[in-house]
């Protein structure tokens, strides 16, 4: 790819937008008021904004290697605590796709450096699910089907927090697990019953009840 061939795409695609309004950039400018946060994988196959079929300012977007919400990762941290409370969105996804390589990666008996402490989170999802996915013999199955259990604990994983929680209590924010097919292009709702996870793991993270307290992780 010749990297000159980004400005041209860019005017080209300014041209596109102004041709249909003259002042799309000037109301662009003005805001956003995005209703959806995704947090999706880095892979470049998975364009957050492209397989939804939304435009710029429509969905904050935070990506990583394999999607995940980790506690004590400050960005995705910040990524979330500021979608929610500062920008109020009504609806939290967290979207993984099949062959993805990140959660491949994370089971193979191989040291890889910094990535070792990220993606050993998905070594922990694998032992939390070990009896349904070691019955599994298709590898690929196998790792599809780990991608959907990592999208379900990274949910619990937003779950966990506070803002997350207040959030839900407040004005009812939706939490959403989904899984992009990339064989296919289809987006698949994983359709989570976060209403009994919830009350089953609720019992352990509750954070409060929020009358009075300020919001932490
Ligand atoms: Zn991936």
């Amino acid at each position: 790819m010749d990297i000159n061939k980004v400005f041209e795409n860019n005017q080209n695609w300014i041209a596109s937008k102004l041709e249909i309004d003259p002042h799309y950039f000037e109301d662009l400018s003005k805001g956003q008021n995005p209703d959806i946060l995704y947090i999706g994988c880095s892979d470049s196959r998975v364009t957050a904004e492209d397989l939804m079929g939304v435009q710029p300012g429509e969905v904050f977007v935070h990506r990583n290697i394999a999607n995940m919400v980790i506690s004590i990762d400050l960005n995705v941290m910040s990524v979330l605590n500021y979608a929610v409370q500062n920008l109020g969105v009504n609806h939290v996804v967290v979207c993984g796709h099949y062959f993805c390589g990140g959660v491949k990666a994370a089971m193979k008996a191989a040291d890889l450096g910094i990535l070792n402490p990220w993606l050993r989170n998905i070594r922990d999802v694998y032992r939390i699910h070990r009896r349904e996915l070691n019955a599994i013999i298709d590898e690929n199955d196998k790792y599809n089907r780990l991608v959907e259990l990592n999208v379900q604990e990274q949910c619990v994983n937003l779950i966990k927090t506070a803002a997350v929680q207040k959030a839900i209590k407040e004005r009812d924010m939706k939490v959403h697990g989904w899984v992009f097919d990339i064989q296919t292009g289809k987006l698949i709702d994983l359709n989570i019953d976060f209403q009994a996870i919830l009350k089953d793991i609720m019992e352990i993270y509750n954070l409060g009840d929020f009358h009075h307290s300020e919001v932490n992780n």
